[in-house]
């Protein structure tokens, strides 16, 4: 792989390839189509499986298209190590896991979910062959992450991250994407980062800008946990304007979290997703009025609704739900006036446009 490679001919063609989605509506609308036309000029520079990727969603299992992914949730964790110390083989009693994670999945079948995210990174509990047992198992669509999470004030940071430099992690991302995780064969369907609130961090920027690098070898999408910190989200959009890669590639983790619910149109007006992934019936009303925001300013179609749940935690922690989207915020939402189409581009189309891969 080349992450130099050409970049001005590069760069062009991906200016032109942009100019083609935004007059398309590839970008901001809900079709899929022409993608497939576009892919091998505007990916000339990048590997072959990513050519062959395009338009579709990557799950442990396979690809899928993204009109099979049905109701998505963008930000789960079916297990985690969060809260134990890094670990880049992480222990689970999987008879425990299985035990209490499968009946909740085949509930969450059941109520209707098609697809799940799962946001565990690597060093704190990222455990592909799990997630792919638990899938074929249940039915359900589940994607993993190639990534590093620099929040949590970089307690799940390799030491490796900080002796080498963006380009190489970044080989090391789009190595899994290309040949799977840790010799499972399993692919990532996204790229999953944090980083810590204030101006970033050197670490936070180096990780930010792998991401950028991967997304360019790979069309693959970033989540970046960021919470209340516009100045970091705007750090963060510089840096991928810096290195080509459009907002829309970028995902505002857990934007749910501002002070200043504003904060989050001038990241909608930039082309990036506003995630509000808290979703439960204690901060129902919250919720309800950052997306009536959004919709108000003509953002309904960049919004991404999650619970970043847990059904498997560290320790005696107990499990957070991830069904109330169901069974209760989606009543809500049809209470506060919205329609069925536009219920289905926040639940459906979304998350499925969010987690095509796509060079953008
Ligand atoms: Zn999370």
């Amino acid at each position: 792989m080349t992450l130099s490679g050409n970049f001005e001919t590069g760069e062009e063609v991906r200016m032109l390839r942009r100019d083609f989605l935004v007059k398309t509506g590839q970008l901001a609308g809900t079709s899929f189509c022409a993608v497939e036309g576009l892919s091998g000029m505007a990916m000339s520079h990048s590997n072959s499986m990513a050519k062959t990727s395009a338009g579709t969603i990557q799950t442990v299992t396979g690809a899928i298209t993204p009109e099979d992914a049905g109701i998505t949730l963008p930000h789960e964790h079916i297990m985690s190590l969060f809260g134990a110390e890094i670990t880049a083989k992480p222990a689970y009693n999987e008879e425990q896991l299985y035990k209490a994670v499968l009946p909740y999945l085949h509930k969450l079948k059941e109520l209707g979910c098609g697809t799940i995210a799962d946001c565990t990174t690597a060093y704190f509990g990222r455990a592909p062959q799990i997630l792919k047992n638990i899938s074929e198992e249940t039915g359900l669509n589940i994607l993993t992450n190639t990534g590093y999470y620099a929040a949590a004030n970089d307690k799940y940071v390799p030491s490796h991250a900080y002796k080498e430099s963006a380009e190489q992690l970044a080989m090391r991302w789009t190595k899994e994407w290309e040949d799977g995780i840790e010799g499972t064969g399993i692919r990532p369907g996204f790229i999953k980062i944090g980083v810590d609130s204030g101006p970033l961090s050197e670490i936070d920027r180096k990780i930010v800008r792998a991401a950028a690098l991967t997304h360019r070898e790979t069309g693959l999408t970033t989540a970046s946990h960021t919470g209340d910190n516009l100045d970091s989200v705007k750090e963060q959009l510089q840096i991928l304007k810096e290195e080509g890669v459009h907002p829309n590639a970028w995902i505002w983790v857990h934007a749910n979290n501002v002070k200043e619910p504003e904060d989050l149109l001038f990241a909608a007006e930039q082309g990036a997703w506003v995630e509000l992934d808290g979703v439960r019936s204690e901060n129902a009303e919250q919720h309800l009025k950052l997306v009536t925001l959004l919709k108000k300013n003509g953002y309904v179609k960049q919004v991404l609704l999650s619970h970043d749940g847990n059904s498997f935690r560290y320790g005696d922690r107990p499990a957070k739900a991830y069904d109330w989207l169901f069974e209760g915020f989606i009543p809500l939402l049809k209470s506060a006036g919205f329609s069925e189409s536009q219920i289905e581009l926040l639940t459906v189309h979304n998350p499925a446009r969010a987690l095509s891969i796509m060079e953008r």
